[in-house]
């Protein structure tokens, strides 16, 4: 391979060797710190000036002199760092206990408060930061060299490292596409880290993909689903796995609407179809995104979502009454921006009235007896439907807040996104009695699970207490 040079094992061990330097001399100065950090102790509680007066004397030269150790230190480790870079950075594999050294180094520094104090303060930090681009670099030679991460022993790793790295890398962003974003070996290196920190995990995982699993048909979005799942943060990582072992997939090739439902023996069993989890166009090849999609697998953790929800022992009232209120204040605080302020108190009154009127079941808007002041109403009414639906609640990533404002009112607000009425004219809200609760609480853990930002952003603009809500319910569900 070009640029490929061979290792020289003498090499290796002189940058160990100076690893090592740097670890017995951070050793040598912590002992040293804490010896004179217990004399200090004595003599301050003798209450001998004299002595406590000479002892800070030698105090501060040695202080003195453990700095120069530590920024010793750190050249030894930077020109570890600067030889590896020159000589290695192509065979990033070669050098097998590097990155534990490091660590090593870093355990000394970080092991007392004393050293802390003492030490430069940007050491830690930089040895951190050479510890990161050192991980990077080995990505980077594991995705041009993708056959090695098939023997990659990562027993010897900082497993945790990798997952922290690749997840923070590309958490919030549309992962596969299409274009894909993140490459496989990123994506199977995590997997393979998650699954070697947490085999209880993973034994959950592999048995609820089992129906997906079988035949190696899928294994793609097997490794897409399991990535996203790992790679989640917490808490919901923790919830995620806490509730999985209880939910089915009994369908993956579902035709027509994808959904979750209870089974007659109580089962959450959930009816997905593995084919659409990236959106697909009509000749098979990935779609362009389309913004009134919400993205690949979002429908799948949705269904999850539904799943966890009725398992937690949702829908919840206070949910629901959360969202209600987030949609009362934000019409009332669209419609005050919009006109006036300073309103008058019959301003006050026929703003109450419209919003009520706005609300699911609501009676229409009652004449006030005043013919300017109803058409006012009225086309006050008009306006906000309309600027809710065109501009505040318009796109894709404001599908949540367009659904369940739809709840709350039954369809008269809402955005690009709704549940409408059947075929026969009954509507999903009033009629078959749905909760926004329960959309709310899908959407928002498919978001958490899939890092779907701009989703995740709407949802706190548009409903900031039910998002507390929804926190609070899923720390409570921990
Ligand atoms: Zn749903």
């Amino acid at each position: 391979m070009q640029g490929k040079r061979e290792f020289n094992i003498e090499q290796k061990w002189g940058f160990l060797a100076k690893a090592d330097y740097g670890k017995n001399q951070a050793d040598h100065f912590y002992k040293n710190i804490s010896g004179w950090t217990d004399q200090y102790k004595k003599y301050a509680s003798s209450g001998l000036t004299g002595s406590v007066k000479n002892y800070f004397g030698e105090l501060e030269s040695t202080l003195n002199k453990g700095k120069q150790d530590i920024n010793k230190i750190y050249e030894a480790a930077e020109e570890v760092e600067n030889d590896y870079a020159e000589k290695c950075g192509n065979v990033a594999f070669e050098m097998e206990l590097y990155t534990d050294r490091i660590n090593a180094l870093l355990s000394v520094l970080h092991r007392g408060p004393v050293l802390n104090a003492f030490v430069a303060p940007d050491f830690a930090a930089r040895l951190e930061k050479a510890k990161k681009e050192l991980l990077e670099k080995e990505i980077l030679a594991l995705i041009a060299n993708p056959d090695k991460l098939e023997n990659l022993d990562i027993a010897n790793r900082d497993v945790t490292a990798y997952i922290s790295l690749i997840s923070d890398k590309y958490r919030g962003q549309d992962l596969f596409g299409p274009p894909p974003i993140i490459s496989n070996v990123e994506r199977d290196l995590l997997i393979k880290c998650f699954e070697h920190q947490y085999p209880e995990k993973e034994k959950i995982m592999t048995a609820f993909l089992k129906p997906i699993s079988k035949g190696g048909d899928h294994d793609n979005e097997v490794q897409c689903i399991k990535y996203l799942a790992y790679s989640s943060p917490e808490p919901y990582n923790n919830v995620f796995f806490k509730y999985l072992p209880k939910v089915n997939i009994s369908e993956h090739h579902q035709s027509g609407t994808q959904y979750f439902s209870v089974g007659i023996f109580g089962g959450k069993n959930i009816y997905i179809d593995i084919g659409r989890v990236i959106y697909l166009d009509s000749s098979g090849n990935p779609a362009p995104t389309d913004p009134a999609n919400k993205g690949g697998y979002a429908t799948f953790f949705h269904e999850i979502g539904h799943a966890i929800d009725r398992l937690m022992g949702l829908p919840s009232p206070a949910l629901d009454d959360a969202i209600t209120i987030d949609v009362k204040n934000a019409l009332r605080a669209d419609i005050e921006s919009r006109y006036l302020p300073p309103l008058s108190s019959q301003d006050q009154a026929d703003i109450d009235a419209i919003l009520d009127s706005l609300m699911a079941k609501a009676p229409l808007l009652q004449s006030t007896g005043d013919a300017a002041r109803d058409a006012f109403a009225n086309q006050v009414r008009t306006d906000t439907i309309n600027h809710f639906e065109n501009v505040v609640l318009k796109g894709g990533s404001n599908s949540t807040a367009s659904d369940v404002y739809g709840g709350v009112t039954d369809n008269k607000i809402h955005g690009t996104w709704a549940h409408y009425p059947d075929s026969k004219g009954k509507s999903y809200w009033v009629e078959k009695g749905h909760k926004p609760s329960s959309e709310f609480f899908a959407d928002a853990f498919s978001y958490h699970m899939t890092g779907y930002a701009d989703s995740l952003k709407s949802i706190e603009d548009n409903l900031p207490k039910a998002r507390k809500a929804f926190v609070d319910m899923i720390d409570a569900g921990q």
